[in-house]
């Protein structure tokens, strides 16, 4: 077993290097941000593959987050619970490639206006504040040590295996120029008991979703290609939230708990793979889209069998 530096301390660093732990590896977690100013942080936290590919990939990532999620949601402490909602549709021909992971699903009956189909099903909800600092938690007890730098090449870290995972960040690092942001906002509501969350990213107004994760809910959103504002804007969350009241009138008159901008890492295709450079074993592990949380734990199982070739 080997000294590893991971990269990157959002979603997916901190899974590959929990992941890594267990396999016996004496794992460093090398970060320029704490968890909370990373765009995992910012993250809905809902299992749902969107802005990531290849779809048969993603499919199996999703299917073994799914299984690791299950197991986690027994353990309140980690911020995953499993709520019903509901996905909806406004085309004839949605896709539905996700649902071969998700074994119990069922068409929605009661739709809103201008909504031709939906389907009811069970799926994790990630309470992202807690779901990291459980993360960080679990790594440390698992002996990986972290250090807060801002790493210029793989080749400056002093171990012999170096896995990429900073996000959008990652192609400077390596120098791929094929990553996009894709900008993101939310407006987190008091929740006034709700526990189903909503899924309309096919709304002609915009994509919404609404994510209820215990004392707030999270409603969103935007998906603004190429944009790179990180300062929430006052007219984007007044037409998300006009969107959220249509479809969850309760919503109407919650308090506003907080808001964040975050961007999207989309890539043509998540990359995990390994090459050997100046003398180290890279191993990437980026490009996650608007999926970083679905595909977190299948993504750290090929980072683990990556390190063993
Ligand atoms: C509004 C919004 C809602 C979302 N909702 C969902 C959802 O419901 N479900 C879902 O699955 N996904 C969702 N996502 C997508 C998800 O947030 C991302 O796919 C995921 O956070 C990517 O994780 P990451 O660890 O790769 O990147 P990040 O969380 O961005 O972490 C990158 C890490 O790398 C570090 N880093 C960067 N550069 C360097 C460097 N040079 N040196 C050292 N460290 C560096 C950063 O400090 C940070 O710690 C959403 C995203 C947004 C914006």
């Amino acid at each position: 077993m080997g000294d590893i530096a991971v990269v990157g301390g959002g979603v997916i660093g901190l899974t590959c290097a929990l992941r890594l732990a267990g396999e016996g590896h004496r794992v460093e977690v090398v970060s320029a941000t704490g968890p909370a100013d990373t765009v995992s942080a910012v993250a809905g936290g809902l299992w749902f593959p969107y802005r990531a590919a290849p779809a048969d990939a993603v499919l199996r990532w999703g299917q073994v987050s799914l299984r690791r999620f299950a197991e986690l949601a027994r353990d309140p402490a980690t911020g995953v619970a499993w709520r019903e909602g509901v996905v909806l549709h406004r085309t004839p021909d949605p896709d539905l490639s996700w649902t071969a992971a998700v074994p119990d699903h069922r068409p929605a009956t009661d739709l809103p206006p201008g909504v031709l189909s939906g389907l009811v099903c069970t799926l994790p909800v990630v309470t992202m504040p807690t779901y990291l600092a459980w993360l960080v938690q679990r790594c440390a007890s698992a002996g990986v040590s972290f250090r807060s730098h801002e790493v210029a090449r793989p080749a400056e870290l002093p171990q012999d295996t170096v896995v990429v995972a900073a996000g959008l960040r990652s192609g400077d690092l390596l120098g791929d120029d094929t990553l996009v942001p894709v900008r993101g906002q939310v407006v987190r509501l008091a929740n006034p008991g709700l526990t189903r969350w909503l899924v309309d990213d096919d709304n002609p107004a915009g994509l919404t979703y609404v994510i209820p994760r215990g004392d707030n809910v999270v409603c969103g959103g935007t998906a603004d290609e190429g944009a790179t504002d990180l300062t929430p804007s006052p007219e984007v969350e007044h037409a998300i939230l006009a969107r959220v009241h249509a479809l969850v009138p309760s919503l109407a008159g919650a308090p506003v708990v907080s808001r964040a901008v975050g961007l999207r890492p989309v890539r043509p295709a998540v990359r995990v793979d390994r090459v050997e450079r100046d003398g180290k074993v890279v191993i990437s592990c980026y490009g996650h889209g608007g999926s970083g949380v679905t595909l977190s734990w299948g993504c750290a199982e090929d980072v683990v069998r990556l390190t063993g070739l």
